[in-house]
């Protein structure tokens, strides 16, 4: 495996996130009209696309967009230029659309396939940070109206005698491979409520409050699936930025064979085999979405055996 394919979907840090530069409004601003400067508009949770991939505007081409724009958000450097993202979402999709000259708006998830990997990081980096603007415009505390700064990766409460500092927040998951406690080697994946017949992948859940990610393996595995585990060790993580999350990928070893779903959010979970899950994917089933760490972790696990 090299390099490139170990890299998830959405990460590998292709951009310089120049952390300093966001307290530096007059140089972002100055940044803004430079010739190698690069604005992705994005509308609602989606690229704006032209025949080519998602729209890329130069500084010449961005004092409309800005204007009519809730939000410019500074999203770092790719070699020297600076990547913005503006968010069109003020403006209905045929108006956001035409104005920086797109075909159509579509979410990055759709086109994950085909767009270059560092492109697909970035897209998904300004979805999450400006859907973040959109949801936090206004202070939890005490309600007035919270204005963004720090190149857009804060918004501070304007509420007298409040002043409060809303950052982006990232909500973790653990999402876990539990294999059997005995040959022949097996692991657990599940039918998930909502999804297709017959369609099985790993187990999931939200980290709560208090927990660390091992507490929330070993909570979610035994509540959804009734499977109690041992030797929770860490597989990799991917930022899942629709809207905000953090996929932390678990492998588990359950200490009996015996399953039981809840019937909620599981309708069935089942041993596998390799062989069974490569018969699966000669048929065309998928395992997972093939931009997810589920996909991965089924895929490294397949190959180890
Ligand atoms: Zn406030």
């Amino acid at each position: 495996m090299d390099a490139a394919e170990r890299v998830l979907a959405y990460g590998g840090g292709w951009l310089d996130r120049a952390g300093p530069l966001r307290a530096d409004p007059a140089r972002l601003e100055a940044l803004l009209t430079e010739p190698t400067t690069v604005v992705l508009p994005l509308w609602r949770d989606r690229c704006l696309v032209d025949g080519d991939g998602p729209v890329r505007l130069t500084a010449d081409r961005t004092s409309l967009v800005r204007a009519a724009a809730n939000e410019t958000v500074f999203l770092g450097l790719d070699g020297d230029a600076a990547v913005f993202a503006v968010d069109l979402s003020a403006l209905n999709e045929r108006s956001a659309v035409e104005m920086v000259g797109a075909a159509r708006a579509v979410d990055v998830r759709a086109l994950v396939g085909r767009l270059d990997p560092a492109e697909a990081a970035v897209q998904a980096y300004a979805r999450g940070l400006l859907h973040w603007h959109r949801q936090s415009r206004y202070c939890g505390a005490c309600g007035a109206l919270a204005v963004a700064g720090g190149g857009g990766h804060v918004r501070t409460c304007g509420g007298a005698g409040c002043g409060r500092l809303l950052f982006p927040r990232i909500e973790p998951a653990v999402i876990v491979l539990v294999e059997a406690p005995g040959p022949p080697d097996r692991c657990l994946l599940a039918w998930h409520a909502g999804a297709p017949e017959g369609s099985y992948s790993t187990l999931a859940g939200f980290v709560e409050v208090g927990e660390s990610l091992e507490d929330a393996v070993r909570r979610e595995m035994a509540e959804e699936a009734g499977v109690t585990v041992t030797d929770v060790t860490y597989q990799g993580s991917q930022g899942w930025p629709f809207p905000a999350g953090l996929m932390v990928g678990f492998r588990a070893t359950a200490t009996s064979e015996e399953v039981r779903v809840d019937g909620v959010e599981l309708l069935e979970a089942r041993w596998f085999t390799r062989a069974e899950l490569r018969e699966r994917v000669a048929a065309g089933r998928q395992l997972g979405r093939v931009d997810s760490i589920d996909h991965q972790m089924l895929g490294q696990w397949l190959t180890a055996g």
